[in-house]
């Protein structure tokens, strides 16, 4: 099989490795002579897993035991609820993109959230600056997304709101990059970009926080509900939770998330030189203190060329370069599992298309 390089922004590209390594072992787990898809997901195998799983989590990002994580089913979607219905209706918010508006939208229907800051007058260009946000007195808690799949740009530095829980959605860069999970009150991310294939959301939870929960929430619902049962309440995305461990176990070997995020700097620096080298042929969407190191966007002069760019890199084997739909141009998602050799395939397929049509 010749591969694709895949800048698709998720589903996204997994390490092939990890790929090859699944192919290898799905049918027979741990030699017991049935798939880890056919056991039960009580068995010592399964809970040894899952424990495995947990603990690489904890190790990589550094979690300590003042935090639980949880695999639950739902995506990122469904935390956009859980959050409010869980830990109170009267929160922060702090719009960058779409994620972040639908997060609120959820929080709307729950209780009386409040938008303490939002670039969206600026098409969401940039992330905003600390004297821009006016925390409120009585917030529950403080909600962001760390890295705005859609347009483009990332938190660099996240803000002090201690007493006051921050939750972040870390959908599109989470083990990435260093992150003290201190500062946070709630961490979530849909697993299909960093962590592994879709189908699970991983939580890590500050316990004090599941105590808030309101008596009127369903059991399904409840973080406190999936704490106790060490997210086997009910039967968990057991085939997705066996890729994130495989996925885990490589970023490891990579040297963790340290060993990756110099990785991801130097994909990101390539791609952000070309743009800037191009003597305004690619222009970047966002300012340059937002730019987000997992989704690189940027438009050309005019819609025709970028319809042709499009098409050229597809030809090349370079895939899934098409900006969303609602902001058009180019978008190469480069999250952790994205080959550098993809990178400089694409910076160079951009110069020889810059020349061409310039
Ligand atoms: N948040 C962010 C930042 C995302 O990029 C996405 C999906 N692309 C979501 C939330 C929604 O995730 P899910 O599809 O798992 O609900």
């Amino acid at each position: 099989m010749e591969r694709k390089f895949n800048f698709n922004p998720g589903p996204a590209t997994l390490p092939l490795e990890v790929l090859v390594e699944l192919q290898k072992n799905v049918v027979d787990f741990n030699s017991i002579g049935m798939s880890v898809l056919e056991i039960s997901h009580r068995s010592k195998g399964f809970q040894e897993l899952l424990n495995t799983t947990k603990l690489l989590l904890r190790e990589l990002m550094v979690i300590s035991e003042d935090y639980e994580i949880l695999f639950l089913g739902g995506g990122a979607s469904l935390q956009f609820a859980m959050i409010p219905m869980n830990i109170g209706g009267k929160a922060d918010y702090i719009i960058t993109g779409a994620w972040s508006k639908k997060a609120l939208k959820e929080a709307k229907i729950i209780g009386n959230p409040v938008v303490i800051a939002t670039t969206e007058e600026e098409k969401f260009r940039r992330i905003p600056k600390p004297e821009e946000i006016k925390f409120s007195r009585d917030a529950t808690y403080v909600h962001l997304t760390s890295n705005n799949t859609i347009f483009g740009t990332q938190w660099s530095t996240f803000p002090e709101t201690s007493p006051i829980p921050l939750v972040a959605d870390m959908s599109s860069d989470i083990l990435s990059r260093k992150v003290a999970v201190g500062k946070f009150g709630l961490i979530y991310a849909g697993a299909q970009k960093n962590l592994g294939p879709a189908g699970v959301t991983v939580v890590i939870i500050r316990k004090d926080l599941a105590e808030r929960c309101p008596e009127t929430v369903p059991t399904m619902l409840r973080y406190k509900t999936h704490m106790e049962e060490n997210s086997l309440y009910n039967t968990p995305p057991v085939f997705a939770i066996y890729v994130v461990k495989l996925v885990l176990e490589w970023v490891k070997r990579k040297g963790g998330v340290e060993g990756i995020e110099k990785i991801n700097r130097k994909k990101g620096g390539l791609l952000y030189q070309a743009i800037d080298e191009s003597s305004g042929f690619y222009r970047s969407t966002v300012d340059a203190d937002s730019r987000s190191l997992m989704n690189v966007t940027f438009r050309l002069p005019d819609e025709d060329l970028e319809q042709r760019f499009i098409q050229e890199a597809t030809a090349l084997g370079l895939h899934g370069l098409k900006g969303h739909r609602s902001v058009g141009g180019v978008r190469a998602s480069i999250y952790n599992a994205f080959p550098m050799e993809g990178v400089e395939r694409l910076v160079g397929f951009m110069k020889e298309f810059a020349k061409a049509n310039r």
